[in-house]
Formats: structure tokens, C-alpha cells, sequence
């Protein structure tokens, strides 16, 4: 890859269209957050770039399976569609505390990342200005340390704000949102059509990847594509990203198998699929208190808990309180990390087929002693901030899901502690890459879009500067 030559056939005008097959620098599997940015981004750069979507503008499903003391619902927690997840997603773009990143070499628990906070920073201010992010001008309210501005900042909701939680006081940030037109920005409506009118792009959509060929032990030849009627086709590319979400990114590897890899593409210490997280909620509404005046009014207010909790090895929480309204009721939110375990995942489950005739994709899902514990202490802290409130017993809450699942390909130093390297290349392939959440190691207190566009836009410089030497 790279030199001379490297983006020839951009250069000649776009794609070879042969038939049933695609040739191309750059093929990406997925057209959500981790596939829409980079596409962008190298198709700026001159290299022809092919997106394919499994989904159409309306939304479908794909069947899976679940099992453990948690049916996690697949369904609810992702998109098939063009633009994928952003079609439904809040909009809400915090970033992951620096310690995040650190989690064994700080706190002697789970793994470190192969990239810092520090490192990831800058990408975090692009993948700001990506989302269009709303966020608080102030310097000193907690947040994590940032070298740029908000895109957008809001004065209004600037008040500084803070509850007391033992003897330490927690400082409230206003929690940054993606707003485009008054509502989250959605993919669909101006990214993918930018991206699929851009010279050397090429937007494939209801064409689902079934199948990852490799063209010897080390590196991918083509992917095979079927559409909805049956229709089969393939794309060549120099270089292969899969961004097709959680679940099924780990299963295209797993169901990708030759004789190089029998077990699945990048699964030689059998990770593929394996350390799934993700963050449950917690929350008690309408919350009447005479104090309810202490939270400003409007956008959500955070806190990301995390040393106290990480220090006695407990999960560290994000906390949120929103008032709505003039009137004396607050919200508020808790949601806590979820331990990241081998034992947590998806496999295939070759005995269930899909329409397709493909493995079912098997979701198995318990919950630690850690995690329940975790849970607890999380709600004993939410109650102490009720009473702070002014509230003379606290609220129960009510549980759901957020909808941030991360891990099962998850980035690491060597191949035997993760699927992916720093670089989100699958250890022993030379042009096969992930993006998105599943290459999180940990998935800490932050929402995860605006880690998972900053690391898809580190992906593009990493690529561009691999193609033009
Ligand atoms: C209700 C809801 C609210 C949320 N709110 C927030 C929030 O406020 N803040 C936040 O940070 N995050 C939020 N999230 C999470 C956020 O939506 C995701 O982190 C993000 O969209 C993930 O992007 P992605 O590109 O990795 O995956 P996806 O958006 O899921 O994209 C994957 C794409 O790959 C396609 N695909 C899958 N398999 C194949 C295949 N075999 N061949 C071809 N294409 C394939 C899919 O159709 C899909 O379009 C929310 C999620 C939900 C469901």
C-alpha cells in the first residue's frame, strides 16, 4: 500500500464497475458513525472509497439470540438502516474521563487502552466540530482537560453548579449535545447524500457484507455482498474497515473462516466477540423539591464519578439532573460501567440460520458481583444527592438500558490481549481494520459517539498517511 499508484483509480475517475464487482482503495462496512466520518475523510484525500449498507432508508432488523441473567435487547440498541444508529440516537456527545483510558495502571483493575486521552484529544475537537456540538464555555466545572472550544457554546446554561457527596463537592457540567436543525444530527439526511456525491465515492445500500475473503494468511482480497432479492456481488479494495456496530462486526469476523483462520478473522486467542459492556440506567423523575432552584434550568447537567468508586474497585457511575421546567421537579439519571469479562458476548450459533442461510448471531450477557455491587453504591450515592436536594426520603428508581453497548473486538497492546492494535488493525492482517465501539476496552462513564467519531477520524489520518506515504 502506499506510493506511487495508490490512489490511481481515483485519480482515473471514481470506481471500475465490472459486472457484479467493485474495485476500490478503501471499502467500508457500515454507514454509521464509525463508517461516515472516515469515508468522508478519504475520499476528500483522493481515494476511492466504498460504503456498504446493509440497511435502506427505512429501517430493518436482523435476528439474534440471548441468553445469561441479562436478555440484553439488540434490538433497541441499534439501527439497521441507512446512516445506522444516528437515526435514533440522543444526540448527547460527552467525552471519556482521562482515567478511563487507564483503568490498570492506575487502579489495578481490567486492561489500560494502547491510546491515552492526551493522545486521542485533538481527534475529540474534530469529532466536535463533526457533530456540531452545543457545549458549556467554561473552563473549570469538571470536564476532562480540552485544547479547542466547543463548535458551538451555550452562556445561557453556563451557571456553575454543585451537589455535595461526602466531603467532596461534584461539579455539574453542562453536558455537550449534538444539535443540527433542533434535533441530534442524523446521517441520513446530509453526511451519506455529501458522501455519495463526492468524486471516487461509491454508496452501496441494502447490500449485506456476508462474507470477509482473505486472499492468502495475511491479508483481504474482496468482500461478498448479498442484496435483499438474492443478488450476490463482491468488492475488491486495497483496504478493508468493518463498521457495522457491536454485534455485527465480531460476527462478520466470526463468520469470515478459511483455512488460514478456522476459527474467524482476528480470533486466534478466541477474543472476537468477547468483553461486550454497557451502561444501565437508573432513574427517578419528577424529583419535587422546595431546593429543585440549585439546578439551572434546561440542558442536562453531569457528573462523571469515577475516582472515589474506582479507588474502593467499584464501577465508576455517570450521574445527570435535569430541570425542565420553572417549576420545582428535577430528573435524575444514573448510569454506571459495566465490567468488561471475557465471558460476556456474542457467538454464532450455527444451529439457528437467518433468512439468509447465515449463523445466528447468540448475545450472552451476566452481570459480575462487581457490577451488582457497583449498582448498589451507585443508587446510595443518587440517594444522598436526593436528600442534598432537599428531600427528606429519597425516590426509588426505575431501570432500563442505555443504549451504549462497546467492547467485543476490543483494541489492544498484542494480539494476545485484543483483536484490534492502537492503529484499530486487526492483529495479523495487513488491510483489515474496525471502527466503532466494539474496540473499546473500557467503556467508562461517557456517552460513546464522541469517542467512537474521534477514533474513526484517527483512523482516517492513519490511512491517509499509510496511502500517500
Ligand atoms: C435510542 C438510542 C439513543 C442513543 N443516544 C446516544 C447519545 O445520546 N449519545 C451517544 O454518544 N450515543 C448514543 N447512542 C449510541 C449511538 O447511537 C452509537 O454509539 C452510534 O450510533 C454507533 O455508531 P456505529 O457506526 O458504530 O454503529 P451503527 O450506527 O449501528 O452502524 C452500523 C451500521 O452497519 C450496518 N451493518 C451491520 N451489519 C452489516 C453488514 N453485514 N453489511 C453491511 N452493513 C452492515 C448497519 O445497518 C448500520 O447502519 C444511542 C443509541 C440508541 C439506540
Amino acid at each position: 500500500m502506499g506510493g506511487a499508484g495508490a490512489s490511481a483509480l481515483a485519480a482515473a475517475g471514481a470506481l471500475t464497475l465490472t459486472g457484479r464487482r467493485t474495485d476500490c482503495d478503501v471499502c467500508i462496512i457500515g454507514s454509521g458513525f464509525a463508517g461516515i466520518p472516515l469515508a468522508q475523510r478519504l475520499v476528500e484525500q483522493g481515494l476511492s472509497t466504498v460504503v456498504v449498507e446493509a440497511g435502506s432508508r427505512f429501517a430493518s432488523s436482523f435476528e439474534y439470540r440471548t441468553s445469561g441473567d441479562f436478555q440484553y435487547p439488540v434490538g433497541a440498541a441499534r439501527m439497521i438502516a441507512v446512516g445506522g444508529t444516528s437515526g435514533h440516537w440522543g444526540g448527547f456527545t460527552t467525552r471519556l474521563m482521562p482515567d478511563a483510558f487507564r483503568m490498570r495502571s492506575r487502579f489495578g483493575d481490567w486492561v489500560d487502552w494502547p491510546v491515552g486521552y492526551p493522545e486521542l484529544e485533538p481527534w475529540y475537537c474534530e469529532a466536535e466540530q463533526f457533530l456540531d456540538v452545543t457545549g458549556s464555555p467554561s473552563t473549570d466545572d469538571g470536564q476532562p482537560a480540552r485544547s479547542c472550544a466547543f463548535p458551538h457554546v451555550d452562556d445561557t446554561s453556563a451557571a456553575p453548579f454543585s451537589l455535595a457527596h461526602d466531603a467532596r463537592s461534584l461539579r455539574f457540567f453542562r453536558l455537550p449535545v449534538s444539535r443540527r436543525g433542533g434535533r441530534p444530527l442524523r446521517l441520513a439526511d446530509v453526511e451519506v447524500p455529501r458522501f455519495a456525491a463526492s468524486r471516487g465515492a461509491t454508496f452501496l445500500e441494502d447490500r449485506r457484507v456476508t462474507d470477509i475473503v482473505t486472499r492468502d494468511g495475511g491479508s483481504i482480497d474482496h468482500v461478498k455482498l448479498r442484496s435483499p432479492w438474492g443478488f450476490e456481488s463482491t468488492v475488491s479494495a486495497r483496504t478493508f474497515i468493518v463498521a457495522a456496530g457491536v454485534f455485527e462486526t465480531p460476527r462478520l469476523l466470526l463468520q469470515s473462516r478459511s483455512q488460514w483462520f478456522p476459527a474467524g478473522l482476528g480470533n486466534g486467542h478466541g477474543f472476537v466477540g468477547r468483553h461486550f459492556t454497557y451502561h444501565p440506567l437508573f432513574y427517578a423523575t419528577h424529583i419535587e423539591t422546595a431546593a429543585a432552584g440549585a439546578v439551572p434550568l434546561g440542558a442536562n447537567r453531569t457528573h462523571q464519578l469515577e475516582d472515589p468508586l474506582r479507588l474502593a474497585h467499584l464501577n465508576a457511575s455517570n450521574y445527570q439532573l435535569i430541570r425542565r421546567s420553572s417549576d420545582a421537579r428535577i430528573d435524575l439519571y444514573i448510569s454506571p460501567e459495566v465490567e468488561p469479562r471475557l465471558e460476556n458476548g456474542v457467538d454464532l450459533d450455527r444451529h439457528h440460520l437467518d433468512p439468509l442461510g447465515l449463523a445466528t448471531p447468540q448475545v450472552r450477557f451476566s452481570h459480575s458481583d462487581r457490577d451488582r455491587r457497583s449498582f448498589e453504591e451507585a443508587m446510595a450515592i443518587g440517594d444522598r444527592m436526593q436528600l442534598d436536594l432537599g428531600l427528606k426520603a429519597a425516590l426509588p428508581y426505575q431501570r432500563r438500558i442505555h443504549s451504549h453497548p462497546a467492547g467485543t473486538c476490543r483494541m489492544g497492546f498484542d494480539a494476545a490481549s485484543g483483536v484490534v492494535d492502537r492503529d484499530l488493525r486487526v492483529f495479523g492482517l495487513d488491510n483489515l481494520y474496525v471502527s466503532g465501539a466494539s474496540v473499546f476496552p473500557v467503556a467508562g462513564t461517557a456517552n460513546p459517539t464522541a469517542t467512537v467519531v474521534a477514533l474513526t477520524l484517527r483512523l482516517a489520518d492513519h490511512l491517509i498517511s499509510r496511502f500517500h506515504g
